[in-house]
Parts: structure tokens; sequence; C-alpha cells
């Protein structure tokens, strides 16, 4: 058993490297565990064409500004390279290769092991998972006998496998939107969606919509403070070009298919048609295992928390989608989210006289 540390970082992505900043700062010990064998968090497993929805000007985690013009919307591997210098900027200590599978808490806090059979004591901890490792596929009836390909957009990566095939892909948000444009080049391609696509206005009045949202407070809008979580939003961030496509049928938009057969999905119309692949861009929920015996969770796994302060004291969340604004679960917001989590730890650290 190692030496007691004040505070265990659990995930190596933005989340988890803005609240080793902030630890930092206020001078405490700490350590990153990290699952995969590097730095990046989720990032190198999006797919390839990938470019950020928000400019440079507001894509910087706390203490470093986002490389390159400041007016670009950097790429998938930019963003990688960007948290990478970040943790050697800081010499944030991130051990890799650690997945984290069982918390237990005791007297002093928790007790943490890895499966690599290590285990650490820390009287708090920051969960920074993200919720990439739980893509969320909701039940259609019919799935079963579907023998077409499913995919969630987790596993998508570019257009390679879709070639003259007919694809689905279910979603009406940012991501569903961009794989269907680029596969609508090759393939015979429908957005399935619950209701109509929702664009808005990527640039306004010259500037990035984001620059805006900020400005009149609708990006940080604190719902925490009303005891709530900020909804989800589905709106896609466009400069008129993915609108343009879609009202011209390429891909074309489609209100939810209702059912499966065999060879493919049956319409709201009744409509029977065959399709080789679906892909579900229906993102993604946080799935927590290793917190079992804490009681920590919900009924349906769900962290009990406000703000990413726990019920159970000393445990603490970065990340979380909609933890204090729409913008928490992103580059630009998670920041000021990690710095208000530390805040909050700090207190609790005195508290114990620790
Ligand atoms: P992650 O990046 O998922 O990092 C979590 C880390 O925790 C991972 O490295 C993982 O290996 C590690 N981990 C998981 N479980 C364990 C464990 N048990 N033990 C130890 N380590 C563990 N945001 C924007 O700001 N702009 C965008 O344009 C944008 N585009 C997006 C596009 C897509 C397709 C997706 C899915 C998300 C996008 N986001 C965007 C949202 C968000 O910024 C990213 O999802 C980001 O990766 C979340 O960072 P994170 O650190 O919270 O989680």
């Amino acid at each position: 058993m190692k030496d007691i540390l004040d505070t265990i970082v659990i995930g190596g992505g933005q989340a988890g490297l803005a609240s080793g900043f902030h630890l930092q700062k206020k001078g405490l010990r700490f350590l990153i565990l990290e699952a995969s064998n590097q730095i990046g968090g989720s990032w190198p497993s999006y797919y390839d064409s990938l470019k950020l929805f928000s400019p440079a000007s507001v894509s910087s985690l706390p203490g470093m500004k986002f490389p390159g013009s400041q007016n670009h919307y950097p790429k998938r591997d930019e963003v990688i390279r960007y948290l990478q210098e970040y943790k050697k900027k800081f010499q944030l200590p991130v051990l890799i290769n650690q997945r984290v599978d069982l918390i237990e808490n005791n007297k002093i806090g928790f007790i943490v092991r890895t499966d690599t059979g290590e285990i650490f004591q820390a009287r708090t901890i920051i969960n920074a998972t993200g919720s990439f490792n739980n893509p969320y596929i909701p039940k259609i009836q019919g799935g079963e006998v579907f023998q077409g390909k499913t995919l969630h957009s987790s596993e998508y990566r570019n257009t390679k496998a879709f070639h003259n095939q007919r694809v689905i892909v279910v979603g009406g948000g940012n991501s569903a939107v961009q794989i269907a444009i680029e596969l609508s080049e090759v393939s015979k391609t429908t957005l399935s969606v619950r209701q109509p696509i929702k664009f808005v206005k990527q640039r306004l009045l010259g500037l990035d919509i984001h620059y805006w949202l900020k400005i009149i407070g609708f990006d940080t809008f604190p719902f925490w403070r009303f005891g709530k979580t900020a909804p989800r939003t589905n709106a896609v961030n466009d400069t008129g070009r993915y609108k343009d496509r879609i009202s011209k049928g390429n891909p074309e938009q489609r209100l939810m298919f209702t059912s499966f057969y065999e060879d493919g999905v049956i319409w709201p119309d009744g409509e029977r048609e065959p399709v080789d692949t679906i892909i579900y861009a229906t993102g993604f929920r946080p799935h927590l295992p290793y917190m079992k015996l804490l009681g920590a969770l919900d009924g349906e796994g769900m962290p009990l928390q406000k703000a990413g302060i726990s019920i159970i004291p000393g445990l603490y969340y970065v990340g979380l989608e909609g933890q204090r604004s729409f913008a928490s679960a992103t580059l630009r917001g998670v920041g000021e989210d990690a710095e208000y989590v530390v805040k909050d730890l700090l207190h609790h650290l005195k508290s114990r006289n620790f």
C-alpha cells in the first residue's frame, strides 16, 4: 500500500487534466490514473474527419491557449496533440495503463484498486472517466431479427467500409449529421430523426456562435443552482452547408423508423426498405461499475451528485454532461467545472483537518 494522497483523479482525458491543473495550483498531492496507454482521453477513438464545433479561441483548457489561428476549427489530431502538450507543460502526474476496477471507502477516504493489482489510497476522488466507454443504443422493435450490420458512431472511423451501401444514421446531433454528410458522398444515406434537425448558425456578425453564447451567459447558465442538470441540446452547428445538403436530400432526412424486419426497416408510413447498415449516433451514458460499493449511484447506475459533488463526502466528478452548464462536457467548459470542484474538495480536506 502506498502513501495516502490528497486526491486520485480517475481518467486522463481533458476532464482529468483540467482537474490536475487546479489540484496542482492548490499544492495538493495527487495522481491521475489512466486506463489506456496514452494521453488524449477518448479523442484518438473519434472518427477521422472530426473537427471541433468550436474554434480554437474558445476551446482551451485552463492555463494553455489552444495553438494556431484562434479562428480555426481544430481537427481531432490537433486536440490529441494539445492534450499531450498540456500534460507535458504542467508535468501532470499521469500513470497510464492503470484501469481502476474498484473503489472502496474507509475512515481515511478511499482505497482504489486497478487492473494491474496496484492499490492506491486517497482522501478524495475525482472521477473524470467520460462516458465514451458506454455507447447508448435505443431499443427498437424487431432489432433482434435484423440481419444487416449495426454499429454505434463510437465504432465509426471513415467511409471506407460503406461504399455503395444503403446506410441509415440514427440521431440528429452534430456527430449524426457530420457522419451522414460524409457517408452520403459514397452511399445512399438517410438521417433517421425523432424530430427535424435544428440548425444553429455557426457564425453571427463574423464571430463564432460560442462567442455570443458566452456573452449572453447561455453557455454557462448555472442550472445546478436550481437543482438541475443542463438539458441535452441537439442543435447542430452549421455554416449553412449541412442545411443545404439535407434540404437537397443528400443525405435524406426522415422521421424515425418504427421497427426492423429481417432485411431492413419499416418507416412510419408502413414502407419496408432493405438496409445494409444502421449507425447509431445516439450518444453515451456514464458507466461506473467500479463505484458499486460506495452507494454513490442511483438505481440506473447514474451518479448521485450536484454540480460534480457526490452525495458521498470526498467524491467528485468532472466532465459529466450538463453537470453545471451546457458546456460542462466540452473543452471550453470543463476547466471552470474542475476549478469549482477542486475548491469544494479543498474545503472538504480542511474541514477534516487533513
Ligand atoms: P474522455 O475523453 O472520454 O476521457 C476519459 C478518460 O478516462 C479516457 O482516457 C479513458 O481511457 C479513461 N478511463 C475510463 N475509464 C477508466 C477507468 N476505469 N480507470 C482509469 N481510466 C479510465 N467537445 C468539444 O468541446 N468540441 C467538440 O467539437 C466535440 N466533439 C465531439 C465529438 C464526438 C464524436 C464526441 C463523442 C464528443 C465530442 N465532444 C466535443 C465532447 C467532449 O469534449 C469529448 O467527449 C471529450 O473526449 C470528453 O473528455 P473527458 O475527459 O470528459 O472524457
